[in-house]
């Protein structure tokens, strides 16, 4: 992160810079990923508030007072789409909120999802066939984040004309590392036999992900940050995983692991640790921003489907 230099100015000039200071645009992200996109492009241009911040899970995540005090004044809202973060709508229309808002999967045409789980899915009754949604989780696919980061950055753009050509190029200087990402990712993948390329994990976050680099994730049906799935489900994943001798299975950064864990013990199998799927790490954690977080993910599933010696 940057930090401005107020302090290394000789003492008597410090007053006339906090004066010369101008007031930043505030901008509001609802979820850890997309605040951190907002950095990355805006740095210190703009006051970042975050709603749902590190670890914490934006799906059904209940907004307290403080966080629509977060939004007086916001020059520009960042906001998901696609039923994630639908929390953000009421708290805009509570809020009265005028400025602009921005939605980062705008453009992008999304993959289908079973309903079942996901607590924006609305709920599954037992016997019945899963609805189709539109899946939210499009941020695990490089090329599509690339599409968040431009969208993104013409809204910083519109909302901070002063900073546009810097948001402008900052956000062309991201795209391009993402971009290089995408192909370390593409690298990393092609290491593994295309047969051994399935994953188990805790709930459905990574279909976005599995199209875009060749991997299919499975995920108990009904698995997700919030819902059960019933035993019936988990046993045939278990036959699954030892019929097809997967050796990749994951918990989350939230929902609950006590699934999962059962599930790798019957089959015999061991949780290769922990992805992030929807929120990023604390600044100490292994997945602090959008880059860090595929370089920690990828650097876990390519050894754990190979199978290597954990
Ligand atoms: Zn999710």
């Amino acid at each position: 992160m940057r930090r401005r230099h107020l302090l290394v100015l000789p003492a008597l000039s410090l007053p006339t810079a906090l004066r010369a200071q101008p007031a930043r645009p505030r901008v509001v992200a609802s979820f850890s990923i997309l605040g951190d996109m907002v950095r990355q492009i805006a740095g210190d241009r703009v006051e970042l508030r975050v709603i749902a911040g590190p670890d914490a899970d934006a799906h059904g995540f209940q907004p307290r007072p403080s966080d629509a005090e977060a939004l007086r004044g916001a020059a520009l809202v960042v906001r998901n789409g696609l039923g994630f973060d639908a929390w953000m709508d009421r708290m805009l229309r509570a809020a009265g909120h005028r400025g602009q808002v921005v939605t980062a999967t705008e453009g992008i045409a999304p993959r289908p999802m079973a309903a079942h789980g996901h607590a924006h899915g609305g709920a599954e009754r037992r016997g019945q066939a899963p609805r189709q949604v539109p899946d939210p989780h499009a941020w695990q696919d490089l090329r599509l984040g690339i599409g968040y980061v431009r969208t993104i950055a013409a809204a910083l753009a519109a909302a901070d004309p002063a900073g546009a050509t810097a948001h402008a190029a900052a956000a062309e200087r991201y795209a391009a590392r993402l971009a290089s990402l995408d192909g370390w990712v593409r690298a990393e993948v092609a290491t593994v036999p295309e047969a051994r390329r399935k994953v188990v994990t805790s709930h459905d976050a990574f279909g976005y992900f599995g199209a875009a680099y060749g991997i299919a994730f499975l995920a108990p049906q009904g698995v997700s940050t919030e819902a059960e799935p019933s035993a019936a489900q988990v046993a045939s994943l278990i036959r699954q995983v030892r019929a097809e001798g997967i050796t990749a299975v994951f918990m989350e950064n939230m929902g609950n692991p006590a699934t999962l864990r059962r599930l790798a013990q019957e089959a015999g199998v061991r949780v290769r640790g922990q992805l992030f799927a929807d929120a990023l790490s604390g600044p100490d954690g292994p997945a602090p921003d959008y880059e860090a977080m595929f370089r920690h993910n990828v650097a876990l599933l390519v050894p754990a489907m190979r199978g290597d010696a954990p």
